[in-house]
């Protein structure tokens, strides 16, 4: 799906015009308290775009003090699963917002089958035998109007029997269906006798066989949102020409309540796919590690790569509600992620591609207690001590032999600062019989120490180190996105044009104290971003970090 680019000019502004209608409503006393629902069809996991709607709803009941209900829209048993149930249920507590209401579609389908019935004796619903296909053909088109069905004049008292037969099990999937009996001819397309129920025979995660018929989505969704009582229904914009049908259901059923269907524009992020179908293709195809690998744009991905509640709620609320569609740029979440960390997570030093660096005169066996900021933005946070000695681990990418000009880093005969500690130089490299090089062999200059007041020669060039001999071996895995937004298109072929760079990890060193880092915790490393223990693959042994995002950014707010 492409559109424009949300950028800072267009951006909503948090602007939220069903926020407008609800304050109307309660200001006018069309009704006395807000009731929303989050209705997930529990057929995969959450991604980002249902983090929108999730806060879009939870917080809209809590400005107004009302209630919204976690509704789990589970009319199609196919695709259906417990394990999707429960993932949703976490997602959802742990975005920070509690239900009123839990509720499953399918516990309903005794009312609904009912107001189908109801729909019958009034002469507004039919069983017809066509196929799938012959009434997707006899639709007509935006122009021109279709054609009825020959079974559309059939009695009341026929229906009525080959309705509950069908609910009986007498009939195989597709050999009927009920449809609403409205008008073929109707310039909405949705309104020329729309399925009701077909008949499905499949196991169902919470009714198991008790049904072989099932309520179609639009049937089915405005009922739901009638008997929980639901004032306020906010779906997506592809929902829109089917606004009448919803009303027209409610009407027809004689529901004793009457929601209204709001709709707003979907979320859509740059580099990414946003729907449970394209990413369950992702998971099938074993092209990711499961639903939460940290590459999905899932909230357990998410969650796994290291976005917090805050940020990812911040960021829905900054992008706002807006009526036409378009296309949030991914950097703004990230912008949302580092603003979050900026004053809560440790900065630490980590060497993720290490070079050895012998310091010549630096004496053996000795180890000094350096002082380290833990967040020169945040005082609060402390310091720590961090240990020095005679070998050390920088980065392989700080040293070069035959640097380009304002090569700031290390080379023969150039000093540099280290980070919290001293100025070392250069002396001596050590390559291996391939021309690699193995090792550094620098000096120090015990005047230049961090914090003395050492007010000597300037250099520029500051670089992050691990003291070797305490320094805890960790992995490190870094992201690219798994989809460029040029190939993205519907069908199943975006899985040929898959990044193959979208992890790459590596082997490095943490500070001594990461070894206490549990899945979950979060810092920044000096000059590489922010990271996140994995909570599934780390151990004591060999911490795992994934990188959230890193430090700089090109987009601002
Ligand atoms: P998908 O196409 O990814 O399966 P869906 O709309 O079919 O999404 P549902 O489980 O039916 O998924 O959606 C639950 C709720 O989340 C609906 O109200 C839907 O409108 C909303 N929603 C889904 N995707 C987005 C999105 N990208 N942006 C905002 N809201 C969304
Ligand atoms: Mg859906």
């Amino acid at each position: 799906m492409r559109g424009r680019l949300v950028t800072l000019e267009t951006k909503t502004s948090s602007s939220n015009f069903i926020r407008n209608i609800v304050s109307e409503d309660l200001a006018s006393g069309k009704v006395k308290e807000i009731v929303t629902r989050f209705p997930p069809e529990p057929n995969g996991y959450l991604h980002i775009g249902h983090a929108k709607s999730i806060c879009l709803n939870f917080e809209l009941a809590d400005e107004f003090k009302g209630r919204t209900n976690l509704r789990f829209d589970d009319t199609n048993p196919v695709k259906e699963d417990v394990e999707y149930v429960e993932s949703i249920k976490k997602d959802v507590e742990w975005l920070g917002f509690k239900w009123d209401g839990l509720y499953f579609a399918s516990n309903y389908f005794g009312e609904m089958y009912e107001r189908a019935g109801l729909l019958i004796r009034k002469g507004l619903a039919y069983v017809d035998d066509q196929t799938a296909d012959q009434i997707r053909e006899t639709r007509g088109t935006l122009t021109s109007p279709g054609q009825e069905s020959p079974y559309r004049n059939r009695s009341v008292e026929e229906n009525l029997d080959l309705f509950r037969r069908m609910k009986e099990g007498e009939f195989a999937d597709g050999e009927k269906v009920l449809r609403a009996k409205i008008d073929m001819a109707s310039p909405n397309v949705n309104l020329r006798d729309p399925i009701l129920y077909r008949v499905v025979h499949a196991h169902h995660h919470n009714t198991g066989d008790a049904w072989c018929i099932y309520p179609m989505y639009a049937f089915a969704h405005p009922l739901e949102d009638a008997i929980e009582g639901v004032t306020h229904s906010i779906c997506t914009l592809e929902f829109e020409d089917q606004r009448p049908f919803y009303d027209w259901v409610i009407r027809e059923c004689e529901m004793p309540w009457t929601p209204h269907q709001y709709e707003f524009a979907r979320l859509n992020l740059t580099n990414t796919v946003m729907s449970k179908r394209k990413l369950k293709l992702l998971v099938d195809e074993k092209k990711v590690d499961g639903w939460d690998d940290p590459r999905m744009p899932t909230i357990s991905g998410l969650r796994r790569k290291g976005y917090t509640p805050e940020a990812i709620r911040a960021f829905c609320r900054e992008i706002g509600v807006a009526k036409s569609y378009g296309v949030v740029d991914e950097r703004m979440l990230e912008h949302f992620i580092r603003e979050d960390l900026k004053l809560k997570a440790l900065r630490t030093m980590a060497v993720l591609d290490p070079l050895k660096v012998v310091i010549t005169n630096y004496p053996e066996g000795e180890t000094e207690w350096l002082d380290a900021e833990n967040n020169p933005e945040n005082p609060e946070m402390g310091h720590r001590k961090i240990p020095f000695s005679r070998e050390i681990y920088i980065e392989r990418d700080d040293y070069m032999d035959n640097p380009p000009p304002k090569y700031f880093r290390l080379f023969p005969g150039n000093e540099v600062r280290l980070k919290h500690a001293y100025f070392i130089k250069c002396e001596e490299v050590v390559h291996d019989a391939d021309g690699n090089v193995v090792e550094l062999r620098c000096t120090y200059d015990p005047e230049t120490k961090s914090g003395s007041g050492f007010a000597g020669r300037k250099v520029k060039g500051t670089l992050h180190w691990v003291e070797a001999s305490q320094a805890v071996p960790a992995e490190f895995r870094l992201y690219e996105p798994l989809i460029s937004d040029e190939s993205e298109d519907e069908g199943q072929s975006f899985l040929d044009h898959l990044n193959p760079d979208s992890l790459q990890v590596l082997k490095g060193f943490v500070e001594a104290e990461m070894k206490e880092a549990a899945g979950g915790d979060k810092f920044q490393f000096f000059r590489h971003g922010y990271f996140n223990v994995d909570p599934k693959d780390s151990t004591p042994e060999l911490p795992v970090f994934n990188r959230i995002v890193s430090l700089k950014s090109s987009f601002s707010i």
